[in-house]
Order: C-alpha cells, then structure tokens, then sequence
C-alpha cells in the first residue's frame, strides 16, 4: 500500500522531566498521596518531588505532572501503600468516564473501551497483538514482565471523537489512526469502517504500549527513538505477531518501509544511508524533520530488524540495556554512541554495512 501514514508517535516523557537532570530533588513528599488532576480527586506515588513540580504515578497508571504550590493540586499526604488499580476497579472508572454509549471488553491483558455493539475483533487484536509481542521478545532472551496495570485501549467512533479527545489531553497531532501515549498508558484509535487499513498502524501502537508495560522499554527514562520506532516498524506486518505460524522471514518484513528505503537510499546513496543510521544512533533529530521522519521510521525499522533476525543476542542486549537505565536522566550524543558501540560490538559504519547487506538480501 503505498498510502503516506503521517507518523507521530507520543513517547516523549512529559516535557518537565527533563528539568529534573538540572534540579536537586528535594524528596518531601513520598508515599501514597492524593491529588487533583484532570477534575477530579486521586491517589498516586510520587516518583520525582522538585519544589515545584512532582511526577506522580496514579492508580490507574496515569503519570501526572502537579504543582505542589497551587491550591487547587490539593495536596495531601495518605496513610496506606500504593496499590494499582485492580481490573474490576479500573473497569468502573472507564464506564463512569465514557458512559453508556460506550462498553468495556475485558480480555486477559486488556480493557477495551469501544463504542456500544462493535462485537470482539478490537479485543481480538489486541489481545493478539500483545502476546505475540511477548512471545518475540522472549524467544530472543528480552526481559519481559508482567505489567502492573491492566493496559487500557480506547476504539473512538469516528476520528472526529479521537480527535476530541485528544484536545482534552492536549495532544497535539493530527493524520494519524491511531497512536499510544504514554502519559495516559493509553491506546487510542477509532473505528470508522476500515479497519484492516489501520489494523497495521494499531500493530505498531500496541507494540510500544506492550514495551512500556512489559518492561521492554521504561516509561521513566528516554528510549533512543530508533529503538523503541524501529519496535513499532517490526510489529507492523501481521506475521511478526503471529505465533502460530511458521512465517517466513519474507512475511515479517515491513514492506512499506522496505519500499521507502529502496527508494530513498539506492546504491550511489549509500553515504546517505550511513549517515542516516550514524545520526540516529547519538540522536533523535531526524525524528522530528518533517521531510525525513518516513526516512527515519525505515531506517529505525531497518536497524531493528536487522538485529532480530540476524543478531538477536545484541537484539536483546541493546532492549534491556536502555530499558534498565537509571529514570529521569538526560542520554547524551556521546553515551548514546559508546553504549551502541559496547552492546552492538561495532561501529556505526560497520553496523551499516551489514544492515545495507541485510537489506540486499530481502
Ligand atoms: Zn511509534
């Protein structure tokens, strides 16, 4: 399908954190607590606590930004541990928040909030989506564990609702059928009426949420981008989240981002090419260029495929080495590019050749 998906993935950790790396946390306020947020009163664990600014794990596996100085955050300190929400506690919250027009379909993994009468294959998906990302990562030795919180997708009517929605949340994107955000731990997309044209993009969504939530990646740190895009790439095809099939190699291949690679970088552009992979290994710019965010979504999906399926020890060496990286700490260009070096046993270049090789030979 050569259809151009705009790509915009929210996995950027609140803006705020990064303010942490310059600021002394002062630790003043710890364990269970009750908040405002989002109109209404809840419990959560503080994770960072500045002076102006603490990042609070709810209940429901929200994470919130609050400002302890503003009477209207109403703060307070609880007696009592933090508990997640069970999924029967966190199933009647999502009623009360979307009403009657909607239903909540609860799968072993999954609460999934659909508009009335929409019968099972979103839960189908998903559901299947997450156990074959668990069972591919596993296979290939990434530390997976179970998640804390039962993960939560939302299936809007139409995009108009999503798009709604995302305005209450003050998500800033728009062309997209669907994304994760990692403020909410939620999916969200919406079901109007083609649903194998988004099932792909809903794939890749359900990757990251999956990463997030398995451990795979820390919702608490920043992911390099071309690890936690080149996941979302992977889990695109179908096949990749298929357990049961003997697949071939040639049927987990992404082919829209094979397309775009082949185009974008024939052999005379082979300098190209490694500067792309040698630019994102130290950075995400390219993610944020809109003329060369498909580029960086290919090569991204290039550089992780080529390692799951032709060295899946580094595979898996590089996923629980960022996933286990200290939280609320800024990754630099240079530790970036010595911690590639280290865990991946080459140089960039070097890395690039046997990708373009990988490539060739699909
Ligand atoms: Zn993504």
């Amino acid at each position: 399908m050569a259809s151009k998906r705009i790509r915009f993935c929210l996995l950027t950790l609140l803006a705020l954190f990064v303010i942490v790396g310059g600021n002394k946390a002062t630790g003043q306020v710890s364990g269970l607590i009750e908040f405002s947020a989002a109109g209404r009163l809840q419990r959560g664990i503080p994770l960072v606590s500045l002076a102006q600014e603490i990042v609070v794990m709810g209940r429901d596996g929200w994470l919130h930004s609050i400002d302890p100085t503003q009477p209207e955050t109403q703060l307070k300190s609880l007696d009592g541990d933090y508990q997640p929400l069970s999924a029967v506690e966190l199933r009647s919250q999502l009623r009360a928040e979307f009403g009657s027009d909607f239903e909540v379909v609860a799968t072993q993994n999954f609460l999934v909030v659909q508009p009335k009468n929409r019968g099972d294959r979103w839960a189908k998906l998903f559901e299947q989506s997450h156990r074959g990302f668990v069972a591919y990562m596993s296979k290939r030795g990434v530390h997976v564990r179970q998640g804390r919180f039962p993960m939560v997708a939302i299936v809007f009517p139409d995009s108009n609702a999503m798009y709604d929605e995302f305005k209450k949340q003050k998500i800033d994107v728009s062309r997209v059928a669907g994304i994760y955000s990692n403020n909410s731990n939620r999916v969200m997309t919406h079901d109007s009426g083609h649903f194998s044209l988004v099932a792909a993009t809903v794939r890749h969504e359900a990757a990251h949420q999956s990463a997030f939530n398995t451990g795979v990646h820390s919702r608490l740190n920043n992911t390099p981008k071309w690890i936690t895009e080149g996941i979302g790439q992977l889990f695109e095809p179908q096949a990749t989240t298929n357990m049961h099939t003997t697949a071939q190699r040639r049927e987990r291949v992404n082919r829209e981002s094979l397309d775009i690679l082949r185009s974008s970088y024939p052999r005379e552009k082979d300098a190209e090419f490694n500067q792309a992979i040698f630019d994102m290994i130290s950075g995400d710019e390219m993610f944020a260029d809109e003329p060369q965010v498909q580029n960086a979504y290919s090569v991204a999906w290039a550089m992780m495929f080529y390692l799951a399926e032709r060295q899946p020890r580094e595979f898996a060496k590089i996923l629980n080495h960022t996933a286990t990286r200290r939280p609320f700490t800024t990754y630099g260009r240079n530790e970036r590019r010595d911690d590639f070096e280290a865990v991946i046993g080459m140089d960039a270049a070097e890395f690039s050749k046997r990708v373009r090789r990988f490539l060739d030979s699909l």
